[in-house]
């Protein structure tokens, strides 16, 4: 088992020695192998590849960011980024696999199979940040107001590398030299105590960048953090700058946070932040206005259905996602919160069109989620219509599993009938014979579990039904 207490005697050690050190740039604790669990083994074998080829061409190379942090909290992490003194021209001459890519090709991606390892050149912090692109395309040139560049400096050391970062957590350097950590900022104690704290001033760096603080409400759901005081407080004032983030970039973000297997908390997160309210307003109204409706229910069913699915690994799909999270509002403008739909389809057209229509001001799902998630929400109507050939011809609609699917959430939620979401599961079941009688109202034949008549069914005690599946995947 590895130890803490060994591990902050080190840092002390060396904090005490550096503190007699003259004034200089400023100087990281290090932590050496002995005293952190970081091990290659937990390294993707591409990304040790690249640290090496870079080492052995003479310049330095640190596994930077989220991967440093997830392997110091023993969680296996979800991709390698790697930050060296080479410059991109540099790094493509080292590896045959490179591309450049970027506005101005800031980074190199060195492809193994699948695999691509992000090899950024460290970079100073006084970058502009590309709103269309983030943080990791960014203008490189500080410009004044009359267009003037103040500063033409791509490229900058380590140490100012690090404070362009934004958690302390997230700033952390892992050395291919001695396999040692490099820590500027008290991110390896912060991680130890489970703190996520922005790196110099908050209000500052959230104006900066404001999707640091959805950042911010994922990695407190993803890594079970507190924030840290300071770090908490300016959000609340500043939330609002979110309204004008480009909607492309706030879809990208909201994708990870609900994408995370993390989904229910990162919600949870986003309300206690009041940053729902700016990232989806009327789904935030509804879930305050009716937290106990079947609609707010049902969010919370089908983010805990993505989070399983998600550690499964198995797909979700952004189409199933926002129908989950954008029901509570839609049923909100229906007047129902907890259902039933109205009986004229077209009330729920125009209700779910509305609140779409709202939404993607905000967050930019492509057509190709979109256009699919207003017929799984349309098809949710054509449910209730079980007699005749019509009934029979759904089953064939190409959204017709993510539309059950869905139907099975609304079920558990207590918005729609149980009685029928187990007619649907039945009707999938059945031989194309009983098919035939169900929908035409007669008893079906005598053969095994779908066979008997609508009125036993009825009758009999619901059957548990099957787990909802959450963000299940639909045919694109
Ligand atoms: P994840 O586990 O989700 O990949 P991560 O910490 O690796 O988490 P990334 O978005 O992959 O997050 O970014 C990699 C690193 O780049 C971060 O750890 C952080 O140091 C830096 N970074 C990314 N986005 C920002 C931002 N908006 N502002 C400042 N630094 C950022
Ligand atoms: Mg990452």
């Amino acid at each position: 088992m590895f130890s803490f207490t060994k591990l902050f005697r080190s840092r002390d050690a060396k904090a005490a020695a550096a503190a007699e050190a003259p004034a200089g740039p400023p100087q990281p604790t290090i932590y050496a192998r002995a005293d952190h669990p970081v091990s290659r083994s937990n390294i993707s074998p591409a990304a040790l590849k690249v640290l090496y080829r870079l080492k052995d061409s003479g310049y330095q190379g640190f596994l930077v960011g989220g991967a440093v942090r997830d392997l110091l909290l023993n969680v296996q992490p979800k991709d390698f980024d790697i930050a060296t003194d080479a410059h991109p021209e540099d790094v493509r001459r080292t590896f045959r696999n490179c591309r450049l890519i970027g506005r101005r090709f800031h980074l190199a991606h060195v492809r193994f199979g699948h695999e691509i390892i992000e090899v950024a050149t460290f970079r100073a912090a006084h970058t502009e940040i590309d709103e269309d692109h983030g943080v990791d395309e960014v203008e490189h040139r500080a410009i004044d107001e009359h267009g003037r560049i103040l500063r033409d400096n791509l490229y900058g050391t380590i140490e100012e590398d690090v404070w362009r970062r934004d958690f302390t957590a997230n700033a952390l350097y892992y050395n291919i030299e001695d396999y040692s950590i490099w820590d500027y900022v008290g991110g390896v104690e912060d991680a130890r105590n489970r703190i996520l704290r922005l790196i110099g001033d908050p209000a500052t760096r959230y104006r900066e960048d404001p999707v640091r603080m959805l950042r911010a409400a994922r990695f407190a759901a993803k890594l079970n953090f507190t924030l840290h005081p300071g770090t908490e407080a300016p959000i609340g004032e500043l939330a609002y700058m979110l309204d004008r983030m480009p909607a492309a970039r706030l879809f990208d973000e909201t994708l990870k946070l609900m994408l995370s297997g993390h989904a229910e908390a990162s919600l949870e997160w986003l309300i206690r932040l009041e940053l729902l309210a700016h990232l989806m307003p009327d789904v935030a109204a509804a879930l305050e206005a009716a937290p106990e409706s079947a609609g707010s229910r049902l969010v919370q069913l089908g983010l805990e259905g993505t989070d399983d699915r998600v550690h499964d690994d198995k797909s979700v799909t952004p189409t199933f996602l926002f129908a989950v999270l954008l029901w509570p509002a839609i049923l909100r403008a229906l007047g129902t919160p907890d259902g039933p739909l109205p009986d004229d389809p077209q009330r729920l057209l125009d209700a779910s069109d509305k609140v779409i229509g709202r939404q993607l001001q905000r967050i930019a799902l492509p057509k190709r989620f979109s256009l699919p998630m207003r017929e799984l929400i349309m098809l949710q109507t054509r449910f209730e219509r079980r007699s005749g050939r019509r009934a029979l011809r759904l089953l064939e609609h190409p959204r017709f599993r993510a539309a059950y699917d869905f139907l099975l959430l609304r079920a558990e939620s207590g918005e729609a009938d149980p009685e029928l979401a187990q007619w649907w599961t039945d009707l999938q079941q059945a031989s194309d014979d009983d098919r035939l009688a169900m929908v035409e109202n007669r008893p079906v034949s005598e053969r095994g579990e779908a066979t008997r008549s609508a009125a036993s069914r009825r009758r009999r005690r619901p059957r548990r039904r099957r787990k909802p599946s959450g963000a299940a995947p639909t045919p694109p």
